[in-house]
């Protein structure tokens, strides 16, 4: 494998994790490697009757937990060694928040913007079919997500061409996450890695003495961001980060970039975007035609969400930010990290950020195998306690509260918790438990965030295989 290799990447930041564990060279070197990958090419008849060969990977890199699960990218850049690191970063990610998967990752090597719709119905349906057949797909074998190029419509293909040609029937809605609501997928799915992102970011920003240590204070109110790639994950964690009082100040996009040290509003940039087929040109901004130029611009939280490797030796000096918060897998390149981490800037990493999104679609295979919505059972349960609890206060304190607060707690007790507040309440905890136990390791051991979720994730999927009985 070729040292530049992304997969090469991702295992030198586990060798320099792994040196602070104990375990067998034997065991890391079972934990490291990726265990399947399957190639396939087949033939797409293209609207206009010619054909293009089409290129497509999954990868399931360790089965330490069973199924597997990771997203499918569209994208050009989608080879054997993208996949392979994108699957082990996913065992790691899925450690990490303690979700019970091994990881696996897919990728078909196409442009999207250069097929029709029915021309990627058809590439999505015949890859389903693939890995139907050489069993890599099923509820308990391998359970693929969207990513980078793939939305819930393609999950909705992929469940559909499952269901007819997999004899399973009873759960095959469990086949892959990220689903129409209105077709077994679960709600907040879709904003999930850009919230898990989020809740990230607020709680990295919690902490008072590395907040003194970059010299700014606590809280995202007023902190300067700057965005790159406003797609699923990016988009979300904007609109989020932006709720809480952050100020959005540059948007780089692969067509262009923006910049407004005063601050953009998402929604006007969006709308912008939407009308007029383009990033650039927007009022009152300062405009980018080199777009990774908005990643050098002075912030306090950049947020990379678009593809790998954005930050890398040539462009890692002029970066000015004082936390990088990594949404995208892999946006920096590992002699970037270090030169980050020598320069004292905060690098929240990839394997712990972008968890969001496999911690909600395990909450939808949950809900798909269980066959019932989250809540379902519980809310008038919920709903009837807490009345009753509130009637019981009222006694102790030998008064009524006065009639529109009752009717004010009534009406939000009165429904119990749905089933997307659940789905929000289960990805926060997640997000900030994880958080800090990474924060923690990393203390302990005197090392970076990335190296302290390396750590965690390496004892975590280490104890699964002990725990099996092969290893001794
Ligand atoms: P997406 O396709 O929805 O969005 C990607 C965005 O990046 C698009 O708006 C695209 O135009 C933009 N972009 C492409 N090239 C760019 C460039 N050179 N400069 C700036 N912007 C560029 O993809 P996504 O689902 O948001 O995924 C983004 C990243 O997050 C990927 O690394 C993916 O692996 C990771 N991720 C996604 C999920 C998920 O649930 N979707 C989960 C975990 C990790």
């Amino acid at each position: 494998m070729h040292q530049n290799s992304f997969f090469a990447e991702v295992n030198k930041m586990f060798a320099r994790a792994a040196k602070y564990t104990s375990h067998s060279p034997g065991l890391l070197a079972q934990i490291k490697s990726c265990n399947s990958i399957y190639h396939m090419s087949f033939p797409l008849v293209r609207d206009n009757g010619s054909i293009d060969v089409i290129n497509a990977y999954r990868a399931e890199h360790s089965q330490h937990m069973q199924p597997t699960k990771g997203g499918i990218r569209y994208a050009p850049s989608v080879n054997a060694d993208e996949v392979m690191a994108l699957a082990a970063l996913m065992s790691y990610k899925c450690a990490i928040v303690d979700v019970p998967y091994g990881g696996a990752k897919g990728g078909i090597c196409i442009n999207r913007q250069n097929y029709s719709q029915a021309e990627l119905e058809r590439i999505t349906r015949r890859y389903t079919f693939e890995l139907t057949k050489k069993n890599f797909i099923g509820p308990g074998v391998d359970v693929p997500a969207p990513d980078y190029g793939t939305t819930s419509t393609e999950m909705s293909w992929i469940f559909d061409t499952y269901r007819s040609v997999a004899n399973n029937p009873l759960d095959a809605l469990a086949c892959v996450t990220g689903k129409p609501v209105g077709m077994g997928g679960v709600r907040g799915r879709t904003e999930a890695t850009g919230r898990g992102v989020f809740f990230g970011i607020r709680e990295a920003c919690s902490i008072e003495e590395d907040m003194d240590a970059l010299g700014l204070c606590t809280g995202l109110e007023g902190k300067r961001v700057i965005i790159q790639g406003l797609g699923n994950v990016g988009y979300h964690a904007a609109l989020y980060l932006e709720q809480a009082g952050a100020k959005i100040i540059g948007i780089a996009e692969y067509d262009g970039g923006l910049y407004n040290p005063e601050g953009l509003r998402l929604a006007d940039v969006v709308a912008h975007r939407k009308e007029t087929r383009s990033t650039l040109n927007f009022p009152d901004a300062q405009n980018f035609t080199d777009s990774r130029k908005i990643l050098e611009q002075e912030c306090d939280i950049l947020v990379p969400a678009a593809l790998e490797s954005q930050i890398r030796s040539d462009n890692v000096s002029r970066i000015r930010a004082k936390i990088v918060a990594e949404a995208a897998n892999g946006p920096i390149t590992s002699a970037a990290d270090q030169w980050l981490i020598d320069n004292g800037v905060v690098v929240v990493p990839d394997v712990y950020l972008n968890a969001g999104g496999v911690t909600v679609s395990y909450f939808e295979w949950l809900r798909n195998l269980s066959h019932v919505r989250h809540g379902r059972m519980s809310r008038r349960r919920e709903a009837h306690n807490a009345l009753q609890i509130l009637e019981t206060v009222q006694g102790l304190v030998g008064k009524n509260f006065d009639p529109d607060t009752i009717s004010n707690i009534e009406s939000s007790l009165a429904f119990g918790a749905s089933e997307a507040d659940l789905v929000d309440s289960g990805l926060e905890d997640t997000m900030v438990g994880a958080y800090h136990e990474i924060h923690e390791t990393a203390r302990t051991h005197n090392t970076d965030l990335r190296t302290g979720a390396f750590i965690n994730a390496i004892d975590k999927i280490a104890q699964g295989y002990l725990r099996s009985g092969i290893f001794p």
